[in-house]
Formats: structure tokens, C-alpha cells, sequence
């Protein structure tokens, strides 16, 4: 198992000698100690990535897309054994951690692999006599810092676009998930990237991702994390006015019209909210349900809730795994509390599960909670299998609900009828609405928030053009200007 710092192209311990530990989720037992980046180690690949950053940038973007086509098989080619490290990391299901996590990471890293090449500029049609061309240009070296609950992915949504625009990469893996971005570098290094394009600086959000988010020498600082850190990196990336990208919270409205399909939607929002047992930006947290089919329909979910199998997660059969830290998991406990305390009602779940095979495990019951829309439990992020039930009665209802909270990240609605579907999409105030499904993600496709769940987008064009400057370029062909000054 990989530990250490990767820094210019070989493992290397923190230079102050400082140690985290990483546990498993599911027993709280202690998987091994990472080296602890700090201020000094950040600085040490900023210089790597900085060295490394002109003869990457000029290599045929083709040759740089060619390495990240190498890094997709390899992770196919290595899939099981990432599974394996990224379920015993962060507690998801290994049937996910196989199935989504490790296809997902390969199909990322392949699509920008593939859009290397064919990042293109433009000519603009400007005065008669002069040519305008706009090129695509990297920023230089850029810090990402990302979270614990999707490592492995986040890390090729990162990267990705980064590598492929051109930049060198300073990465700051979180320091409760850090296992399956080491293998991603050595991995890196085994197909032939060079040294110093990519680092990998694990530690403390404030240690080294700070020193990251503040670094004179780096260009851009994309982040994916909590709104209340995205804050600070804002504040700290202002010394050398850094391009920044925020990939923040979010508390997905999830609306079930009285003419949808509950079938699909009770799959669909469980699917929503249980998923990664509910860690997700785009959890559907808010399930929005019209007051003619809310009974009928909580009736469904709740049994199947019921029945979700929570366990180890690397047994085949396990659908839900622990949270990822103990305390998280003691946060997504204490908004039962606070949901009592406002008069909501707990459905379902609410505390950790009776078996005693997960008592030493960071366990929490699927949890179903009634409440009202400006209850602290529909307003706030409890990112865990936590889910807030709201009712409505019109269209307009429903929509104001949706748009009633500061974030706007992901959001669903259930309905058959086309223009009320397409009517709403447009009305909510978020980066993505899902119809009839939820929590659809694909490379090619922009992902990213609106007010408090950020800014910026990942994946897709748009994402390569947020790696990229545009440098206009203006040519004198044949233009006769007359002097502005006569002499
Ligand atoms: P967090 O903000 O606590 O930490 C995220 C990362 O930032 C970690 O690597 C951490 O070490 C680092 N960090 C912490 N303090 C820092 C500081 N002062 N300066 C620089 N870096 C610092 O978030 P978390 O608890 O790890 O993750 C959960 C949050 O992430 C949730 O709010 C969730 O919604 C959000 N998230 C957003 C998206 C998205 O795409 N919008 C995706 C996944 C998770």
C-alpha cells in the first residue's frame, strides 16, 4: 500500500516526518499511517510542477492524450485492486466501488485522453487586412484539492482536463481518503508521465491545502468540498488572484409528481439519497412529493428503505457500507436531533444499526424525516443517508420549494407530462435536473452548481476550457493604418 508524498516523480516522505492515520470505516480499525504534507512539501511539488510545466505544455497535445489513454487501461487493467482499496477507504460498496467508481475513473480519464487533441482554437472575423486568432492556452501549474467521498473519481475529473489542456497538477487528496490517488500516481508514472507533471501532497486541509489555495505559483485552484471551505479558498487564493473553480454542497430537490411512475421514482429515490449512503453533492436529499400520491408513495419507499442491506462493504452483497469517518458519522446522527427539536417527524431509521457485525463500524440507518421547507433539516447538508420529505400541492408549490434553499446543484423531477417536465427543468435553479432518473453522470457532460454549490464546471468542453486561458493573437496582413500620430 502506497503512503507517501508523490513529488516530482517518486514517493517521498513529508520533510517535518509527520504521519496521518487512515482507518476503515468499517470496524474503525487503523489501515496504515500516510505521510503528512505540509506547507514545505506543498511548496516542493509547486516547484516540480513548475519545472515540469514547459516541456508538458509543448508536447504534442495528441502524445499528451496518448498517456492518458495509457492511464485508462491501466486502470481497467488494475480495476479489482482499486475497487479493493477505494471500498476499504471510504466504506463503498465494493459492488459500487466496481461497478461505477472504477469504469467512471477509466471512461474520464479516457474522454479527456481522447479531447487532447482536439481542444481547438478560433479565427475571428475581425477588420479587412488583419488576422485574429484565439488560442487555448494552459494556465500553468494547477492545485486541486478534493474530497472523501468519491476519491477515485474526483481525482479523473480533476485531472483530466488539467493534464489534457496542457497544466501541471498539484493534487491534495483528502487526508481520511488518500489510497487509491497514490496508486492513480504510480500508475501515472508506470505509463510514462513525466516527472513533475502530476503531485500528490495528502495532508490537512489546513496545512496543505491552504498552502495550495494560496501559493503564489499556481495558476488556477479548483476545489471540490464543503461551501464553508470553498469560502476560505476563495479568501485565500486572492493574493495572487488565482482563477478558482468551486464544486460545493448542495441539497438536491427530488420532485415526485402525482402523474409519475412511482415505481421508477421510488427506485429512483432511493437510488438519490442511499447511494455512497447518501456522501454526494447531488444527493437527492429533499424529496419533494405531491400530497396526492405522498402516502402511497412513502408507503414503497419506506420498505424498501427498510430493506437496503447495510454491511461490510467489501462483501458482494452489501448495498449500503458505513459512512466514512466516525465523525461524520456522529454529524449525520446529531440532525435527528435537531429534526426533533423543529417538530419534524422521523420515518424511518434515525440512529445506527442494531447488528453487532457493524457496531465498531460507522454505520447510520437509512433515515426518513418529514419536515417543513425552511426546517433546518431542508435547509442544510447533512450528506449521509439522511433524507427530508416536503409536500406539495401545485406546480408553483413545487418549484418555489425546489429554488427555496441557497444551493443549486443537482435536482430531480418524476413526471409523463412532457411540457410540465421541461417547464420545471428550466425553473430550477441548479446546475443539473435529472427526468425521470437521478444522478446521471457522464464525461462529456457539464457538471457543476449554481449560488452556494459553486462555480466553474467539470467535465466535458467546458471543463477544458476552465483549464485554459484565451490568448487572442492579432496580425497585421496587409492593413494600411493610417498614423494616429502625423509628423
Ligand atoms: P471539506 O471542505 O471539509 O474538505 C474538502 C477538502 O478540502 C479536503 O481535502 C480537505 O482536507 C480540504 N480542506 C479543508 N480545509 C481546508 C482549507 N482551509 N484550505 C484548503 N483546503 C482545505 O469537505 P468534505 O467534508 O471533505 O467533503 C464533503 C463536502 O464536499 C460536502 O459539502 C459535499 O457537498 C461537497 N462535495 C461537493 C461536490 C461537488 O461536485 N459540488 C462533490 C463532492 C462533495
Amino acid at each position: 500500500m502506497l503512503t507517501k508524498l508523490f513529488i516530482d516523480g517518486r514517493f517521498v516522505d513529508a520533510l517535518a516526518g509527520g504521519t496521518i492515520d487512515v482507518y476503515n470505516p468499517h470496524d474503525g480499525s487503523v489501515i496504515t499511517s500516510i505521510a503528512a504534507a505540509e506547507s514545505a512539501d506543498v511548496d516542493l511539488a509547486v516547484a516540480a510542477a513548475t519545472r515540469a510545466f514547459p516541456a508538458w505544455s509543448r508536447m504534442a497535445a495528441a502524445e499528451r492524450g496518448r498517456l492518458l489513454l495509457k492511464l485508462a487501461d491501466k486502470i481497467e487493467q488494475y480495476g479489482d485492486e482499486l475497487a479493493h482499496l477505494e471500498s476499504l477507504d471510504t466504506g463503498h460498496p465494493i459492488r459500487d466501488s466496481r461497478g461505477l467508481d472504477v469504469p467512471r475513473t477509466a471512461a474520464c480519464f479516457r474522454y479527456f485522453g481522447g479531447m487532447a487533441d482536439k481542444l481547438q482554437g478560433s479565427v475571428i472575423p475581425v477588420e479587412t487586412g488583419f488576422l485574429n486568432y484565439v488560442q487555448r492556452a494552459p494556465i500553468g501549474v494547477v492545485g486541486q484539492i478534493v474530497p472523501w467521498n468519491f476519491p477515485l473519481m474526483f481525482t479523473s475529473w480533476k485531472m483530466g482536463p488539467a493534464l489534457a489542456a496542457g497544466n501541471t497538477v498539484v493534487l491534495k487528496p483528502s487526508e481520511l481518503t488518500p489510497l487509491s490517488t497514490l496508486r492513480i500516481a504510480e500508475l501515472m508514472a508506470e505509463v510514462g508521465f513525466p516527472p513533475g507533471v502530476v503531485n500528490i501532497v495528502p495532508g490537512y486541509g489546513h496545512t496543505a491545502g491552504q498552502r495550495l489555495a494560496e501559493h503564489p505559483g499556481v495558476g488556477k485552484i479548483a476545489f471540490t468540498g464543503s461551501t464553508a471551505t470553498g469560502r476560505r479558498i476563495v479568501e485565500a487564493s486572492q493574493g495572487n488572484l488565482k482563477r478558482v473553480q468551486l464544486e460545493l454542497g448542495g441539497k438536491g430537490a427530488n420532485i415526485v409528481f402525482d402523474d409519475a411512475d412511482l415505481d421508477a421514482a421510488v427506485n429512483g429515490a432511493a437510488w438519490a439519497i442511499f447511494h455512497n449512503q447518501g456522501q454526494a453533492c447531488i444527493a437527492g436529499s429533499r424529496l419533494v412529493l405531491h400530497e396526492r400520491v405522498a402516502d402511497a408513495f412513502l408507503e414503497r419507499f419506506s420498505a424498501l428503505a427498510a430493506s437496503i442491506r447495510l454491511g461490510d462493504p467489501l462483501d458482494p452483497e452489501t448495498e449500503m457500507g458505513p459512512l466514512t469517518s466516525a465523525q461524520h458519522r456522529d454529524r449525520v446522527l446529531s440532525y435527528v436531533a435537531v429534526a426533533q427539536e423543529q417538530g419534524a417527524r422521523i420515518l424511518a431509521g434515525g440512529k445506527a444499526p442494531d447488528a453487532a457485525t457493524l457496531a465498531q463500524g460507522y454505520y447510520v440507518q437509512p433515515t426518513i424525516v418529514e419536515a417543513k421547507p425552511e426546517d433546518r433539516v431542508a435547509q442544510e447538508e447533512v450528506f449521509g443517508p439522511f433524507v427530508t420529505v416536503l409536500r406539495f400541492g401545485t406546480d408553483e408549490e413545487a418549484l418555489a420549494i425546489a429554488n427555496g434553499t441557497a444551493y443549486g446543484l443537482g435536482s430531480g423531477l418524476w413526471t409523463r407530462d412532457l411540457s410540465r417536465a421541461h417547464k420545471l427543468a428550466s425553473g430550477i435553479h441548479a446546475g443539473m435536473c435529472w427526468i425521470n432518473c437521478y444522478k446521471r453522470v457522464n464525461p462529456g457532460s457539464p457538471f457543476g452548481g449554481v449560488g452556494q454549490s459553486g462555480y466553474g464546471r467539470e467535465m466535458g468542453f467546458e471543463a477544458m476550457h476552465d483549464y485554459t486561458e484565451a490568448r487572442s493573437v492579432w496580425v497585421n496582413v496587409d492593413a494600411k493604418v493610417p498614423p494616429h500620430f502625423k509628423r
